[in-house]
């Protein structure tokens, strides 16, 4: 069985207490392979190198930054077929879902390469007229990325690529569930010819190696993709420090079906939007918001489509998704599951283990709106489905909740469409389409509960720049 190291300085080494845990395949519950178990120590050493690093990258030529990002993004689709067996194998996900990640993945760190070139600044004209003024945008210096576990390489790769084209230097510390694959992804960049200690890897369970990192001077920025109940530990430690901070955090998105759309159809889209990787997606679907009269037809069309899915091997591509991460998760569903019915819900599919870690495809009707499963994210293969008047009520019911992360609109008529889209409050609407859906340019972010900042293109790089304002006194004609 393999054992990874972290990824220091251009090489992996073991943790300077030499402790290691295991990585488990959610699957069967085997060893993948043995993780450094870091510690302060090792986040002090690793802090060090991205320091150190630091003017030579940001000192390259963006020409040279862009050159070597696009390397990297070459050398990852190259590495496809390792990869996608480390993604399947860590993360429980489908063969689907894995290439997903890396094709997006490459997309991504080529969207950020061609960033490293639009690093614009400004001038003015300074209130004084033998003045000339300036704004030039410099990088941050070190950026921590702590990413989570549920699309381990895209989602690491979506706060990395852009933090490294603006000129930081970057420490990844990925979630404990799936930590082979940013070592994975730090070889291949080390590989492309981004010098040593531009971007470093540490593993390590959150409490321990997270918090570590998060509570240290010596970084510049934090980029958190995560729940948002770390989320908000981590924004109170890194706060004493000002530490920069980006929150992509916890969704509970809606998704709103009017009334002239084809309920077959539409409960397909709906399927596909909650059920996708399980549920295990922050923009995940799940709470489904439908204009009478088309409610209780689209539930029990979207339960049929439940109950058609295929769950198998993970490789084969009819299989709908895989399992959940860990125990601890499947106990959540299944938990959120019995007190929607005990309080009133319909469970229309699934609702039941279907082997492992895997849960059934489980549609609830009208859960009462103060259940755990309506009014906080499950985080698992679980639709609800409830019925608003007309389109004011569902609007309402859209917004009646803490998170605000992104939504779905089923719709033809562009009108009702765009109304739905400017009134409801969160990040992101789709209209015509469930509410997951990336562009490795948009601004990806959430309101409330959901977090703060915007990632994706130019939107990243403001985030992980700084303005300077800079003032020259000019000769007096
Ligand atoms: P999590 O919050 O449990 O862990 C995320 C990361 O934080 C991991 O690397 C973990 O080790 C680390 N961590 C945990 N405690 C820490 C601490 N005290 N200090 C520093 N780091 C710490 O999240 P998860 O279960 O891995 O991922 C699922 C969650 O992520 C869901 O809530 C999902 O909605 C959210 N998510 C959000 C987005 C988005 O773009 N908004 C994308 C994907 C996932």
């Amino acid at each position: 069985m393999d054992t990874y190291g972290h990824f220091i300085n251009g090489r992996e080494q073991a943790a300077l207490s030499a402790a290691t845990f295991p990585v488990l395949n959610p699957s069967d519950g085997c060893v993948v392979g043995y993780a450094a178990r870091g510690d302060a120590d090792d986040v002090q050493a690793v802090i060090a190198a991205a320091r150190a690093a630091f003017p030579v990258w940001s000192g390259l030529p963006v020409a040279e930054r862009e050159r070597l990002l696009l390397c990297a993004a070459d050398l990852l689709e190259e590495s496809a077929d390792q990869l996608l067996d480390l993604i399947i194998d860590e993360s429980g996900s489908t063969m689907r879902k894995a290439q997903f990640e890396v094709n997006y993945g490459a997309n991504l760190l080529r969207a950020a390469a061609g960033e490293a070139r639009r690093l614009y600044g400004d001038t003015f004209p300074n209130d004084k007229p033998h003045r000339l003024s300036l704004v030039i945008r410099e990088p941050l210096g070190v950026v921590a990325a702590i990413s989570p576990f549920n699309a381990p390489l895209v989602l690491l790769i979506k706060m990395i690529a852009f933090a490294l084209a603006a000129g930081n230097t970057v420490i990844a510390k990925p979630s404990e569930e799936t930590p082979l694959i940013a070592v994975a992804l730090a070889r291949i960049l080390h590989a492309a010819g981004l010098p040593e200690g531009t971007f470093n890897v540490v593993t390590g369970y959150g409490v321990e190696c997270g918090a570590a990192l998060v509570d240290n001077p010596d970084i510049d920025a934090i980029a958190f993709t995560g729940s948002t109940q770390t989320g908000m530990r981590i924004a109170q430690t890194a706060i004493t420090h000002m530490h920069r901070m980006q929150m992509e955090l916890g969704g509970n998105n809606p998704l709103l079906v009017l009334n002239d759309v084809d309920v077959v159809q539409s409960a397909e889209i709906a399927a596909d939007g909650a059920f996708f990787h399980g549920g295990q997606i922050c923009m995940s679907g799940a709470r489904i918001i439908v204009e009478a009269p088309l409610a209780r037809p689209f539930a029990e069309a979207l339960a049929r489509k439940a109950d058609s899915l295929y769950l198998g091997d993970l490789r084969d591509d009819r299989t709908a998704y895989g399992p959940l991460i860990n125990q601890a998760s499947l106990d959540k569903v299944a938990a959120h599951v019995a007190e929607a019915v005990a309080t009133g819900a319909e469970l229309l599919a699934g609702g039941s283990i279907y082997a492992g870690l895997t849960y059934r495809p489980t549609v609830l009707w009208e859960p009462n709106r103060r259940s755990t499963v309506w009014c906080s994210e499950t985080f698992g293969p679980v639709a609800t489905v409830v019925a608003a008047r007309d389109l004011d009520d569902a609007i309402a019911i859209a917004n009646a909740s803490n998170y605000g992360l992104s939504a779905g609109v089923l719709t033809n008529d562009m009108r009702r469409g765009l109304t739905a889209a400017r009134r409801i409050k969160c990040g992101a609407v789709h209209v015509g389409m469930h509410s997951f859906q990336s562009d490795a340019l948009a601004p990806v972010g959430g309101m409330g509960m959901s977090g703060f900042g915007r990632s994706g293109g130019k939107y990243s790089v403001e985030h992980f720049t700084e303005l300077k304002w800079i003032s020259i006194e000019l000769e007096k004609s």
